[in-house]
């Protein structure tokens, strides 16, 4: 059988870069993935010519000597490890998968197939698809921590099969063609040697179980939606944006299958007295010109309830309090709490009576409500960093 050139299977250059070769292979091992082409023998096939063509390429080595000897540079001499001796099956295709694609980066939909090993089989467990809900939540709800129970729509296993998906009295019978393993493992000679794969079982899609008769009510997919309602924890300190994820409270996996996962989004509710800036709060209220003067004692909210404090004589307007542990704790770290940061600013009336008019003129005749700032006092750039630390 004669083989394609390694760098025509992945459709780049023999300048490809490592990047270049990367790409095009994932976009092939996406293309002929044997779960989206299920008992397709032309694209797993393509599937493995895609891998070894990687495997080879994307090792330095490896690739220096195809490049100069072809693939006789390859054979025989041990050093291709990958081919030449057990040969590369499934299992190690998937597992180069795995580097490829970064663990859990979207890519949930194959892994647990192909899990474990042990046994020789790997039969396929079918997992449940996550469930994704958003959760709105208030600030008072975030400073705590909450329990919420939440109603969804989503796949639960069937009562009338109990899950195994077969009608009543018809039973699930053991697939003849991998006899129960979920696989099948086909050895073929190549010019690299003896190769074997490992592919899941197009009878019975990798389940290892036939069912004779479908159940009517789930039609053999041993799972129907339904109402539930859930109850979640939500840890205190949680932000907007943040996804959390309960493993197995998400959809039912099919015919007894592992569940999926819950996935909450969450979505911070305004507040009337405060924004959030990380684990701190601000805050921002107004006292009279005369306070600000004499100095005086205000009481501003807090999530937990009215805190209390002075305003010393002769306060600036603008000026920012830190009400220290006043803020949120820090969902990562429950030792560490946010501030209150407070701005407090003087307030001026909008129109004033005649006689208003009259007084404040006389107040504004002493020297002493002249302004005289003190060049030593933190500049107004100062200021705003300290407020936003
Ligand atoms: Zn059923
Ligand atoms: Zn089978």
């Amino acid at each position: 059988m004669a083989k394609r050139d390694y760098y025509e299977v992945l459709g780049v250059s023999k300048t490809a870069t490592e990047d270049e070769l990367k790409k095009a292979y994932r976009k092939l091992a996406l293309k002929y993935h044997p779960d989206k082409n299920p008992g397709d023998k032309e694209a797993e096939e393509k599937f493995k010519e895609a891998a070894e063509a990687y495997s080879v390429l994307s090792d330095k080595d490896k690739r220096a000597r195809y490049d100069q000897f072809g693939e006789a540079g390859l054979g025989g001499d041990g050093g291709f490890g990958g081919f030449g001796a057990g040969g590369m099956n499934m299992n190690d295709i998937f597992s180069m998968f795995g580097d490829l694609f970064g663990g859990g980066s979207g890519f949930g939909g194959f892994g647990g197939g192909f899990g474990g090993r042990s046994g020789g089989g790997s039969r396929r467990v079918n997992k449940g698809s996550s469930l994704r809900v958003k959760m709105k939540l208030t600030l008072e709800e975030i400073e705590k921590g909450v329990e919420k129970k939440i109603k969804v729509n989503k796949y639960v296993p069937c009562h009338t099969c109990n899950g195994s998906g077969a009608k009543a009295g018809s039973g699930v019978e053991t697939c003849s063609h991998c006899h129960g393993s979920g696989v099948v493992i086909e050895t073929r000679q190549t010019i690299l040697g003896a190769m074997q794969t490992q592919s899941v079982c197009p009878t019975c899609g990798g389940d290892g179980k036939v069912i004779k008769e479908k159940c009517p009510d789930c039609h053999g997919d041993g799972i129907v939606k339904a109402d539930e309602v859930i109850t979640v924890n939500i840890p205190a300190g949680v932000a907007d944006g943040m996804q959390i994820s309960f493993s197995g409270k998400g959809n039912a996996g099919a015919r007894n299958g592992i569940p999926g996962d819950l996935i909450v989004s969450i979505e911070e509710l305004p507040h009337e007295n405060f924004e959030r800036d990380g684990d701190n709060l601000c805050h921002q209220t107004y006292i009279t010109f005369p306070q600000a003067v004499n100095g005086t004692t205000i009481e501003v909210p807090t999530l937990t309830g009215k805190v209390k404090f002075k305003i010393e004589q002769g306060m600036p307007s603008g000026k920012v309090y830190r009400l220290k542990g006043k803020g949120l704790p820090d969902v990562n770290n429950s030792y560490h709490r946010g501030d209150l940061l407070v701005r407090v600013d003087v307030w001026v009336p909008k129109s004033v009576t005649k006689d208003e008019k009259a007084y404040l003129e006389k107040l504004d005749s002493f020297d002493n409500f002249q302004p005289n700032p003190n060049k030593k006092d933190k500049s107004f750039f100062d200021k705003m960093k300290d407020m936003f630390s």
